[in-house]
């Protein structure tokens, strides 16, 4: 793990650059979110993240999540970013603010119920397979239409917009047009009115490439590496 003062070295450097590409954009810094991707990084790398100013995490496993809720006696602004099964969805549906990767409606109908007995309505957004990937999650963008009007009339969750997981690459300038594509998604999906569901949130971007989808509206980057160094996938 890095020290507390990689972590708000790495902070610092990425806040520049968010603030940067907004200026770029001609956008006001506060229209963007840093989601800090906590994930197969300890307890210890949040709480020093934390104390570098950060309250927004992003984790992609459910029971990884839900031990660190656990450890961690502050509230913090925890989202999902990852894959999630219909069985999970009972450990966190009131823990979250914010459930990034809804691809079925199953999947929402679940939430929706969970959301139910915990008293809440969670917000969520559908997850875009925007390059077509064959291992990716998400849908197709063809399909996003009629998936937000199948969500529309459950009453416990409220879609707020889209997220994808761009291609890995090198080059980040090759997924400007990818990022591109999402926001004018966005923009048609949101000219439908359907009820129940906004368009204000655009989660894309990582460590790779944020400053690009920043350019081209994100509302919502999520960088892990660049905060917390790389992942040890050995363990
Ligand atoms: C791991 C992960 C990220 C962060 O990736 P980095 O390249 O480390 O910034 C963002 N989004 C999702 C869905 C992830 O699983």
């Amino acid at each position: 793990m890095l020290t507390k003062d990689e972590i708000g070295r790495n902070l610092s450097l990425i806040e520049e650059r968010i603030a940067a590409a907004c200026k770029r954009a001609g956008r006001d810094r506060n229209e963007v979110t840093l989601i800090a991707v906590s994930k197969m990084n300890p307890v210890e790398a949040v709480v020093a993240a934390h104390e570098c100013g950060i309250d927004t995490f992003g984790e992609n496993k459910v029971q990884e999540l839900c031990g660190k809720i656990e450890a961690i006696g502050v509230p913090l602004r925890w989202h999902l970013i990852g894959h999630l099964q219909t069985n999970k969805v009972k450990y966190i549906a009131g823990k979250v603010v914010m459930i990034h990767s809804v691809d079925s409606l199953k999947l929402a109908e679940v939430i929706d119920k969970e959301s139910e007995k915990a008293g809440v309505v969670t917000d969520i957004l559908l997850e875009i397979n925007i390059a077509g990937e064959e291992s990716k999650y998400g849908i197709e963008p063809s399909e996003t239409e009629a998936l937000a009007r199948s969500i529309s009339p459950l009453k416990h969750v409220r879609i707020c917009g889209l997220m994808t997981v761009a291609p890995e690459t090198d080059e980040p300038e090759n997924n400007r047009p990818y990022f591109r594509q999402m926001r004018e998604l966005s923009v048609d999906i949101a000219s439908k009115n359907i009820d129940n569901i906004s368009m204000n949130v655009l989660s894309m971007g990582m460590t790779g490439d944020f400053e690009i989808a920043v350019e081209e509206g994100a509302t919502h980057v999520r960088v892990g590496t660049g905060i917390f160094g790389a992942r040890d996938y050995s363990k």
